[in-house]
């Protein structure tokens, strides 16, 4: 690609990626999703987002500093989230925008997200949110959309900041306490119940009863996003709260989209 006028006034530079198509049906993105680059070398993930051949790319990167490099306009399909899938569709690449947060991450010692960093992602959703009516509850991370496969932007990722600042869903997490739990191998209704909770809310998660690998997955990409205290992949008291607060905070809209 050659170079483009940037979507957004706060990009530092353009960095035009070979990587990228046309958005399905002409959607029109309505969701963003949030990555971390996991790559010890900054350089080099610029280089692997970029360069033909890698099949991966993004529409913005984030660098450390706060400097923000655009890679694909917003209207072309970046490649960034994959085998994915969210309140029942599965092109998440041609309904998102894909933003990846310069960090190492749980390969490489996961620092912490620098706070000009936050700040910078931060008002770069705002906009995004803004120019293309993406709600709150549709800025998500993407364990979230591919949580049997990726981590990322992981528990580390300061949420509750952005909230704070109108960016993505949260509700403060209820508290840990002991009591009965779900895990691994539990079978029955209570967790059909969760199940079902976890994919009205937008996870891909069918509704079997059983307790299995992927229940757990989604659980703990749940618990990555939204109770990042403790991430176990076990549906504990303050999980189940954690997620009804959630839901019964959901914008009318959206529970109607969920429920399709
Ligand atoms: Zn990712």
């Amino acid at each position: 690609m050659t170079t483009f006028t940037p979507d957004s006034s706060i990009v530092s530079d353009v960095i035009p990626s070979a990587n990228y198509g046309d958005r399905a049906k002409s959607r029109l993105p309505d969701m963003i999703v949030l990555h971390y680059t996991g790559m010890p070398d900054v350089e080099a993930a610029i280089t692997q987002l970029c360069s033909a051949g890698t099949d991966v790319s993004a529409h913005y990167i984030v660098l450390e500093d706060g400097r923000i490099v655009q890679s694909v306009p917003e209207a072309r399909r970046a490649w960034h989230a994959g085998v994915s899938s969210w309140s029942g569709e599965d092109d998440i690449n041609s309904c998102s925008i894909g933003v990846e947060i310069v960090n190492r991450g749980h390969d490489w010692g996961y620092p912490d997200f620098p706070s000009r960093q936050i700040a910078a992602v931060t008002a770069l959703c705002r906009g995004i949110m803004l120019r293309r009516g993406v709600p709150t509850h549709r800025v998500l991370g993407h364990s979230d959309v591919a949580p049997a496969r990726k981590k990322d932007p992981g528990e580390k990722f300061p949420w509750h900041s952005l909230a704070n600042s109108g960016v993505g869903h949260w509700v403060q997490p209820a508290a840990i306490v002991r009591g009965e739990t779900l895990k691994l191998g539990s079978i029955g209704d209570d967790v059909r119940d969760l199940q079902q909770a976890l994919a009205r809310y937008g996870y891909g998660l069918p509704a079997t009863g059983k307790y299995d690998g992927l229940t757990m997955e989604v659980v703990a990409a749940f618990q990555r996003h939204f109770r990042p205290a403790r991430v176990d992949g076990i549906a504990d008291r303050s999980t189940f709260t954690t997620l009804h607060s959630l839901l019964s905070s959901l914008p009318a809209e959206a529970t109607v989209i969920a429920a399709k």
